[in-house]
Order: C-alpha cells, then sequence, then structure tokens
C-alpha cells in the first residue's frame, strides 16, 4: 500500500433524542436548528462545504481534517447533519439523512475505511436503534471488509449491533465535551493502523443495568471522576486501544438506554471483556453516588441573592441540549417576585416575544407575554413589560474551551430588560456553553450577580472560571435528574434508579 493515498470516507448524522419531549425532530430541525452549520444556511452540509465549515475547529469533523494532514490520508466528506436534541426522529426525516448518506458515500467510489461522527443517543421511529442502522446501511455499501470506525458522545445509548458492526467506538471522555477534536484525532489513527494491518481492534461492552442522570455524569468531580480515571488507566495498559464510558443518554426510553462499558483491545478478545467487567462493576458500585438532588427554587433565589456574585442558577430540568423547550419561566418567575437585579437569563426560546420586540424597536418599552408555549410542561406564559435593549442577528463563535471556532446561531434575538432583569430572547433553542454568547450582545456575564443557564452540565467548561458558587435548580422540563418522575416504558427492568437495585 506504499506510496498510495488511502481514502477515508466521513459522514455524520447528530441526534440525541429525548422521547419524553413532546414534539417530534423534524427535517426542518436539521436544516434550521442552532447548530446548523453556517455556510449553508438549510443546514445539513455536503463535501464542498464540509473542509471550509470545519477547519480549526476543535469538534470532531476539526480532529479528522487535522489528522488526514498528519497521517497523510484523503478525506472524502459525505454529509454532516446536526440537530438541537429534541423528541423523537420522524421516519420521514431519518430516510432522507440515511439516504443521503449513503447516496453520498457510494459517490465516493472504493474507498479503505470509513470515519463516522455519530452520537450514540439517537432514536428514531421505525429505527430506535438509530445509530445501528446507520452502521449496518455503511457497511452494507462499503462491504465487510473495509473497517468503520465512529466517534460517540459520552450519551451515547449503546447497542449490541453497533458494537457488531464498527471496528471501534471511540467515545468522548468528558462532560462537558472538552475532547471532541482528540477523540477525532484517535478515531483517525486508529482506523488507519487497522486498514494498515498494524492492529486488529477487537471490542468487548459490559452493560450493568444502570441510568445516570446527567447531573451525575459531570466528569469533573466524583463518582464520575473516579470511574473515567479507571477507564484511563486501563487504555495505558499493553494491548488496549481504546476505552469508553458511555454514561448513557437517561432520557431516551429505548431498550439500549443505559451505562456502556467499552473496552477495545489489539485481538485479546479475553482481555476486552476483563477490563469492561472491571469497570462495569465499579460503575454498579458508585450507582448511589450518581443521583443529584437539586435545590428548591426558592432556596436557589435566596442564596442567588445573598451570596458574593456571580451565581450560576443552572436551569437544570429545561436544558435544551437534553430536548427542553427552552422557554420554561418559572426561575423567571421566582426572580422577578423576589427583586433580582443584575440579572441575565440565556435564554428564553419565544420567536414570537422575538419579533414583538423587532416592532417595538430599540429603546422602548413593551409589555407582552413571553415563554411557556411550547408544551405545559415548562411553566405558563409569563406577562412582563421590559425595555428593549438590543437586537441582533443572534449570531456567534465559540471562544472557550467547548467547541472552540465553532459558529453558533440563536436565531434573530433580543434582550429584553425586565427591572435590572436580561433577558435574552431567542428563534432557536440555545444552550449557553460559551461567554460569547452574552457577549455577542452586549452583556458582560462577569459583571452579574445571578446568571440563569438552561443547562445540566455544558456551561460549567465556560461558566466555573467566572462564578463564585453554582447552584443547580429543581425546575420543571423534560431534562431534570429525577428518572422516577418519567413515564418509562420500554427500558430493561429492573434498572437503577427507576427500580430500587
Ligand atoms: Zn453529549
Amino acid at each position: 500500500m506504499e506510496g498510495v493515498l488511502l481514502r477515508i470516507a466521513t459522514g455524520t448524522i447528530l441526534h440525541e433524542t429525548n422521547t419524553f419531549c413532546t414534539h417530534s425532530t423534524t427535517l426542518e430541525n436539521f436544516k434550521y436548528d442552532t447548530l446548523a452549520p453556517r455556510s449553508v444556511r438549510t443546514g445539513y452540509l455536503d463535501a464542498k462545504d464540509f473542509f471550509e465549515e470545519f477547519t480549526r475547529t476543535r469538534s470532531v469533523a476539526g480532529g479528522f481534517i487535522d489528522a488526514s494532514k498528519n497521517l497523510g490520508f484523503e478525506l472524502l466528506p459525505t454529509i454532516w447533519a446536526d440537530a438541537t436534541p429534541g423528541g423523537t426522529v420522524s421516519k420521514e426525516t431519518f430516510d432522507y439523512l440515511l439516504s443521503a448518506l449513503l447516496e453520498t458515500l457510494r459517490r465516493c467510489g472504493k474507498v479503505d475505511g470509513v470515519l463516522l461522527g455519530l452520537h450514540g443517543g439517537g432514536y428514531s421511529e421505525v429505527h430506535n436503534d438509530l445509530e445501528g442502522k446507520v452502521l449496518k446501511e455503511v457497511q452494507g455499501v462499503v462491504g465487510e471488509n473495509v473497517p468503520i470506525v465512529t466517534t460517540l458522545d459520552l450519551h451515547a445509548n449503546v447497542s449490541q449491533l453497533m458494537v457488531d458492526i464498527a471496528d471501534v467506538l471511540v467515545g468522548y471522555d468528558t462532560y462537558p465535551h472538552v475532547d471532541m477534536y482528540e477523540r477525532g484525532v484517535e478515531a483517525a489513527e486508529i482506523i488507519v493502523s487497522t486498514i494498515k494491518g498494524l492492529i486488529k481492534p477487537t471490542m468487548a461492552m459490559e452493560k450493568p443495568p444502570l441510568i445516570i442522570p446527567l447531573q451525575g455524569q459531570f466528569t469533573g468531580k466524583y463518582p464520575m471522576s473516579k470511574l473515567m480515571e479507571m477507564a484511563h488507566a486501563i487504555e495505558k495498559e499493553k494491548a488496549v486501544l481504546n476505552v469508553t464510558v458511555s454514561a448513557c443518554f437517561p432520557l431516551t426510553d429505548c431498550v439500549d438506554t443505559g451505562i456502556a462499558l467499552i473496552v477495545t483491545t489489539d485481538n485479546n478478545i479475553d482481555l476486552a471483556k476483563n477490563k469492561a467487567k472491571q469497570l462495569s462493576d465499579l460503575a454498579w458500585s458508585l450507582r448511589k453516588d450518581f443521583l443529584v438532588t437539586p435545590t428548591p427554587i426558592d432556596q436557589a433565589i435566596k442564596d442567588a441573592m445573598s451570596l458574593p456574585g456571580p451565581v450560576i442558577l443552572a436551569d437544570i430540568g429545561d436544558n435544551p441540549g437534553a430536548g427542553g423547550a427552552t422557554d420554561g419561566t418559572a426561575l423567571l418567575r421566582a426572580l422577578i417576585e423576589a427583586g433580582a437585579n443584575r440579572t441575565v437569563v440565556a435564554v428564553i426560546r419565544d420567536p414570537e416575544a422575538v419579533s414583538k420586540s423587532i416592532q417595538t424597536g430599540v429603546g422602548n418599552q413593551v409589555t407582552m407575554k413571553i415563554g411557556g408555549k411550547t408544551d405545559k410542561l415548562h411553566g405558563d406564559p409569563l406577562e412582563v413589560t421590559g425595555y428593549v435593549r438590543l437586537i441582533s442577528d443572534g449570531l456567534f463563535r465559540h471562544r472557550g474551551p467547548m467547541a472552540t471556532g465553532m459558529e453558533m446561531r440563536m436565531g434573530k434575538t433580543a434582550v429584553l430588560d425586565i427591572k435590572g432583569i436580561e433577558v435574552i430572547l431567542t428563534e432557536l433553542r440555545m444552550q449557553p456553553m460559551d461567554l460569547q454568547l452574552y457577549r455577542s450582545v452586549g452583556i458582560e456575564p462577569t459583571e452579574k450577580q445571578t446568571i440563569v443557564v438552561k443547562s445540566s452540565v455544558h456551561y460549567r467548561a465556560a461558566h466555573t472560571p467566572i462564578a463564585k458558587k453554582i447552584i443547580e435548580v429543581d425546575t420543571p422540563g423534560v431534562t431534570g435528574p429525577d428518572l422516577k418522575r418519567y413515564p418509562f416504558k420500554k427500558v430493561r427492568r429492573p434498572i437503577f434508579p427507576i427500580d430500587d437495585m
């Protein structure tokens, strides 16, 4: 093979599906959501835009691109599709994306390998194991002898089918996900060594009956840090190629939901099985420590107004990054009632209120109902009177530790000042993961007493350095940590913590 450039195709279909959302995820979401790339306003990318979008970004695709240069292979992009986490992916949407991926893959001609960027937490109407189906169909195109390696989000619900088809599954090691780029590079290195016959990846997975609430998956502290320490120690052992701790996406009601411990060795299945079991036993022994008890709203606001600021109030019940409607009003209502000031609320998605703010115009007062419009799970619309401070196109670029360099879109955006509480009203759902979100609309977060973030854990990467205190608040919605509150029907039973085990 010397002298011939390896040809490796790449494709991405990313979705994290919260089956408790009232709305399904459609092609519109893949086309117009927050994370849809800028270079094509129609959302998913095809080959010609791929390099322009992802070169120099700390993303999985950015890692693939740099690895292709450093290792000297030709990277052949197909499609790249992502939508903000939300409800079940509709049949038409998944069919469309899958056929676009397969068609563009066929157009690549003969390839030596396929590098995918998948999430692992996808659930579609017909194919509940979305990624298993993608992998199987991709293998159908390239054949069983062509290696397939995929990255996975830390929130993947991994199926046996995924393990059987992929040569290696490379999951993120961090939550907040600050290692996407590194995992992209790692996946590329593994596939190149596999194609060259230098290694023979052999994977084993263990799945104890355990679901971990999102807030308990933060890798920066015990108990998740303890599990990751063991994973990293095993990864350093001879003959071990990769260790993936997939903490799970707890809000998909699916037979595969739950933590997965995956170990890939160089042609040693017994070692892989042994090490996966060792990790699984540790995870199981920590199960009660993964549970979190958030602070009631009234107590959280009392603390936020009395402690030195900035105090971060995490609205963990309504995180768009896990499917939340992003228009929950419970915290805002309580803050107004308590007379809070020097406060920012990031964000409330309400296209109607944005449009009313634009009509009202910068520098004018408006009275209107905001939030609580998506469903009945996030509190009622709240009548407010505020001053329209600023209107923006909602574009900004991440400068913090997560997804650095990636451009984000909030859609048309207005800042409404309600007696010292600045509410960022957006057209699209957006999880605050980077301080540029505030600065792009003229707000300096370090000068605030209270910052409300609709986020489970990702906010921590950028907000921890500026926070005097972080409080996880018990707010209504579809992303909170008490898994007994959700009407699970399809998960394996018994499973902790839904069942007492
Ligand atoms: Zn994730």
